[in-house]
């Protein structure tokens, strides 16, 4: 494993994320499965190794202040750093009676999808950065959306969901600025709109298709992009 390039994803365990998952366990990445969920996250770790991917599994909820600690013991015990972060998990938040119109707004659901969304990518960032330090390339990637963008106001009125999005991206473009004179490369990504159990797999376009924007930004070269928001055309409007 100390010869093999260490990737770590949150909610690992199935859509998008398994998807990334696959994609970085078939071009050499030694993958931690991040997931919550025993049961779940067995059964995701025994499915990548029936692909030939090189895969352990890592109890991580990303709302947990000890699982994420927990997390980082795990991986410096099994690899000692880390090359690539995806921060992948997410909710979407409850929107039934109005919950998520903003008239109506209910702000235990909007305090529900931030501490997930956007504290938990800071709280397992943060818990990685000095394994991700040791790394050669580091890359982190922070699975957005476009639902985020300011400028494209695109997507159902989700007024938890969407907010969250767009702190994210803020949040990157801080990471960015801060990590802007060391060799970890941050940035945000947009899959698409894909078919998986978030979107009641209701969606045109595959997992693969939704995680290869995450790879991409996940294999950059040294002098690649920072602080960006991509999808795969290209720059994602703010
Ligand atoms: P899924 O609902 O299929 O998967 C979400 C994953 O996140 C699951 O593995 C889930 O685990 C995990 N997760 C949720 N909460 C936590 C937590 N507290 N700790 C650890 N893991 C957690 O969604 P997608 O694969 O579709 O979405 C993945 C990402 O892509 C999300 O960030 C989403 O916002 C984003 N996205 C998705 C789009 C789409 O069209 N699908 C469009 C734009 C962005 P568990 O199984 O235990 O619930």
């Amino acid at each position: 494993m100390k010869d093999t390039k260490i990737a770590l994803v949150t909610g690992a365990n199935k859509g998008i994320g398994f998807a990334i998952a696959h994609g970085l366990g078939a071009i050499g990445f030694t993958v931690a499965v991040g997931a919550r969920d025993d049961a779940r996250r067995s059964e995701a770790v025994a499915r990548l190794r029936a692909a030939d991917v090189n895969a352990f599994g890592v109890a991580l909820d990303v709302t947990s202040d000890q699982s994420v600690t927990e997390a980082a013991a795990t991986i410096e015990r099994a690899a000692g750093r880390l090359d690539v972060l995806v921060n992948n998990a997410g909710i979407a938040g409850r929107t039934d009676g109005g919950a998520q119109d903003p008239t109506t707004l209910d702000l235990d659901v909007v305090r529900t999808v931030l501490e997930t969304n956007v504290f938990g990518v800071v709280r397992v960032t943060n818990a990685m950065l000095p394994l991700l330090r040791r790394a050669a390339s580091p890359r982190i990637v922070n699975m957005s959306s476009n639902m985020g963008s300011l400028a494209l106001r695109t997507g159902p009125i989700l007024a938890a969901y969407a907010p969250s999005k767009s702190m994210l991206n803020s949040i990157t473009a801080q990471y960015a600025r801060r990590l802007a004179d060391t060799n970890v490369i941050v940035n945000a990504a947009c899959p698409g709109y894909v078919a998986t159990d978030f979107t009641g797999f209701n969606a045109p376009r595959t997992p693969e298709q939704g995680a290869a924007i995450a790879i991409r930004l996940a294999t950059l070269p040294d002098d690649g992009p920072r602080g960006g928001f991509f999808d795969d055309e290209g720059v994602v409007p703010w």
